[in-house]
């Protein structure tokens, strides 16, 4: 019988029903384990088949090296740098993930927050709250005819493109691998010094660390806004407080942070023309359902033919540890 070990995060997966009945069919159980750290890890999973990751510990080279029957590793989610990707396929390891469960939900959540900066709707909703009424400046901002970059053309990005403009918006889009053949691409430069708004869908590589650094932020329009509901560390947030506190950047909407949950004293609170929303981007009862669907399914397939799509790291496959 084959172990998949399902490394928690804060328990809001389970109970797990539906995927311990979808392995039992396919020969496997499910351990379901917390891990404090890599070394916990290990020993709480050393003898999985496969593991799916929520968010931490991370499954590092060294942690890897440790767990010799490892053959799949799955990420809970789009994003999968909490593996290392490159070490997992010089063990042999597949790495995959859950590609397109919450495509649009997060680019609905970029764009409500997007409409929540140009609106006001947050700073108009605590005035309102508070019994003011038309208390102080208009300072809302129309969304047609301004301009959207969007930077990262893939699943979320394209889909924010393609509603930004029903609304009436001019869209930029920056990707150095995509050709999206609705969207007028151009350089990022460009795009961050003719953009109203930068919505940012990229991957958090090491290319894309700190890709909106002090530099970024220069470029960009003083009344810019930015939304991110990428990864935390695509943004500088000190070079984003900088820039705020500077008035060279007008507003920020975020979903992501560098670190998370967000400290209490961190700098971005507090502030009206900042929103901020706890990592809730890709939610929704729908996405949940496709989520579990796919881990399991991508699990189940891989356990009887040795393969599935959902694997990021392909060039795996001749020296794959269970491959078929
Ligand atoms: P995707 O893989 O379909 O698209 C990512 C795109 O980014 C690709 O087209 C890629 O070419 C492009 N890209 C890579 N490096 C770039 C760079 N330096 N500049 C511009 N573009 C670059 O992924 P997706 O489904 O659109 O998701 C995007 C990211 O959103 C994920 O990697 C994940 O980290 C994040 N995400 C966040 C949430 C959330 O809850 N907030 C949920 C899902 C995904």
């Amino acid at each position: 019988m084959s172990t998949v070990v399902q490394l928690e995060y804060v328990g809001d997966l389970a109970p797990y029903d539906e995927e311990e009945a979808a392995l039992a069919e396919a020969g496997a159980s499910l351990t379901v384990v917390r891990a404090a750290d890599g070394d916990a890890l290990v020993e709480a999973a050393g003898d999985a088949d496969v593991i799916w990751v929520e968010w931490t510990p991370h499954l590092t080279r060294d942690v890897l090296e440790r767990l010799p029957k490892l053959g799949l590793a799955i990420r809970w989610g789009v994003g999968y740098e909490q593996i290392d990707v490159a070490a997992a396929t010089e063990l042999g390891i597949a790495v995959a993930n859950a590609p397109a469960y919450c495509t649009e939900d997060v680019a609905e959540h970029a764009l409500a927050m997007l409409l929540a900066v140009s609106r006001q709707v947050v700073f108009r909703d605590r005035q309102g709250q508070q019994g003011l009424w038309r208390h102080g400046p208009a300072k809302q901002k129309r969304l047609a005819g301004s301009t959207v970059g969007v930077v990262g053309l893939g699943r979320i990005g394209s889909h924010v493109a393609k509603v930004a403009a029903a609304f009436g918006a001019t869209v930029l889009g920056y990707d150095p691998v995509v050709t999206s053949p609705s969207v007028r691409q151009v350089g990022f430069e460009e795009l961050l010094a003719s953009a109203d708004f930068v919505s940012v869908h990229v991957p958090l590589t090491a290319e894309t660390h700190h890709l909106f650094d002090a530099d970024a932020f220069a470029l960009m329009r003083p009344d810019a806004t930015l939304v991110n509901t990428s990864r935390g560390g695509v943004v500088s947030q000190a070079a984003l407080v900088e820039a705020l506190d500077a008035g060279r950047l007008g507003a920020a909407a975020l979903d992501v942070f560098e670190q998370e949950p967000l400290p209490a004293d961190n700098p971005l609170r507090g502030r009206d023309n900042v929103i901020l929303t706890p990592h809730e981007g890709a939610n929704s009862p729908q996405s949940g359902r496709d989520l579990r669907r796919a881990v399991y399914g991508a699990t189940v397939e891989w356990l009887r033919t040795g393969w599935t799509d959902a694997i990021v790291n392909p060039q795996v496959r001749p020296h794959a540890r269970a491959g078929r």
